[in-house]
């Protein structure tokens, strides 16, 4: 196929990242279970340890299989590189190290996933890191948030576990004037549902063992760049700007242009804090990805039926998908998600902290897991798990009340999934 030739979403997602396997011409990718690779002479092993020739090293680095899903990943997002990692966490850290210096914060939308708000609020301190935490729909006070310090902008696409949308091209706008990167974490949009990229995102990062897997089976992570963000010029970013000790001296913005995030990633990232994402891993995810847009197609459309049959249960007080009328993100699906909301929502039941948790132990075809993204269907109560570690006022923040479960809506026939909901709130 001609390289120039515009590829579609479906096409993209089984063949980008994928040729045949040089050495025995496999169609499917060979999953390369190998944790060194043959230099062919000592100047090739100079020049790949250099970067002036691109190639594979060792596989903490980089490793045929896992480059395949980055490439895979990296076309879906439109962006220009990708690295993978271990898990979505790993991403997240991956994500900011690059950006991030001791006494530096991130301005982080206080609706995120609560393993993200606890990883933000008190691990990323042991670095000298830190995150201020701000409602999202005041874009005033995002800008306000920001300070000289500040090296990122951080939100979700379609907010775990709400499920509410953030204005991303809104908030890129705020992100651009102040000069800062805007990281978008678009695990529950999917590139299908949501391309942060296009709305102005400078980053994105996955949990790769949601959706983009789809089957429950491997924990994974990815960063993609848009390769757009001019490191250079503030002299805010001196890991990508000025000579790198870390890697003898070389500037990575000067040497590599679009490519300098994604190369410090790996060369240094992943080289030197080790969170690489194994063989397995990605091919357990490309098979996940070259289904995802069927996937996600039919989780949107459960999602959207199961929503509009709690909204009218006498038992329900609220649910906040945002394909509903009642939803105040419904305006935001066509331009951030013009593919739908979602297949991840919250209900809130009037029966309270009891109600749920009778409802999660009752239901039988949902399973109750600390998961999302599963083929299967999902529950969970946000308050006693996810969101444990959170103040009350930042589980308000983020959604979460002693009255709400989190569902993940998954593929199965949609009447199974209601009727399973149906007799579990019968008994409640
Ligand atoms: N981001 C979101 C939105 C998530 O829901 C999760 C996990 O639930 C993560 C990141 C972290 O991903 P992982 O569990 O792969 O580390």
């Amino acid at each position: 196929m001609s390289d120039a030739a515009p590829q579609g979403f479906d096409t993209l997602q089984i063949h980008a990242g994928a040729r045949p396997d040089p050495a025995t011409g496999a169609r499917q990718i060979p999953i390369y279970q190998t944790t060194a690779y043959v230099f062919r002479d000592a100047d090739h092993a100079a020049a790949l340890f250099n970067l002036s020739e691109v190639g594979y090293i060792y596989s903490r680095l980089t490793n045929p299989t896992v480059s395949a899903l980055a490439e895979r990943i990296a076309a879906l997002e439109g962006g220009v590189g990708a690295v993978c990692c271990s898990s979505g966490h790993a991403a997240q850290l991956m994500a900011l190290f690059p950006l991030m210096q001791p006494g530096c914060n991130v301005v982080a939308s206080s609706r995120l996933y609560g393993g993200t708000i606890q990883q933000f609020t008190n691990t990323i301190r042991k670095f000298g890191w830190s995150a201020k935490f701000v409602d999202f729909d005041d874009l005033a006070a995002v800008e306000a948030a920001v300070d000289d310090n500040t090296r990122a902008i951080f939100c979700e696409s379609i907010a775990n576990p709400g499920g509410y949308i953030t204005d991303i091209p809104a908030v890129a706008k705020v992100a651009n004037k102040v000069g800062l990167p805007l990281i978008v974490d678009n695990t529950t949009g999917t590139p299908y549902l949501c391309q942060p990229l296009k709305l102005g995102a400078t980053l994105v990062v996955h949990s790769t063992t949601k959706y983009l897997t789809g089957n429950g089976t491997v924990t994974g992570g990815c960063v993609v760049d848009g390769g757009t963000f001019d490191w250079s010029t503030s002299g805010k970013f001196p890991s990508l700007s000025e000579p790198e000790p870390a890697y003898h001296g070389i500037k990575f913005h000067e040497a590599l242009g679009g490519m300098a995030f994604t190369f410090h990633s790996i060369a240094i990232g992943l080289r030197d804090l080790g969170m690489t994402m194994n063989p397995q891993a990605a091919h357990y995810t490309l098979m996940g990805i070259e289904t995802l847009s069927l996937r996600m197609a039919r989780h949107v459309e459960n999602a959207q039926k199961v929503a509009e049959w709690l909204e009218k249960h006498p038992k329900v007080e609220k649910v906040t998908y945002a394909g509903l009328d009642s939803s105040p993100y419904k305006h935001r699906v066509a331009t951030v998600c013009p593919k739908g909301a979602g297949g991840l929502f919250t209900v809130s039941l009037k029966a309270g902290y009891e109600g749920c948790v009778k409802l999660v132990s009752d239901l039988q075809l949902f399973s109750h897991v600390a998961n999302l993204g599963d083929t299967r269907s999902l529950v969970i109560h946000p308050a006693s798990t996810t969101h444990r570690q959170l103040s009350d006022e930042q589980q308000a923040a983020a959604g979460v009340s002693p009255n709400t479960v989190r569902l993940s809506i998954g593929i199965e026939d949609v009447a199974d999934i209601i009727a399973d909901l149906e007799q579990a709130l019968a008994k409640g």
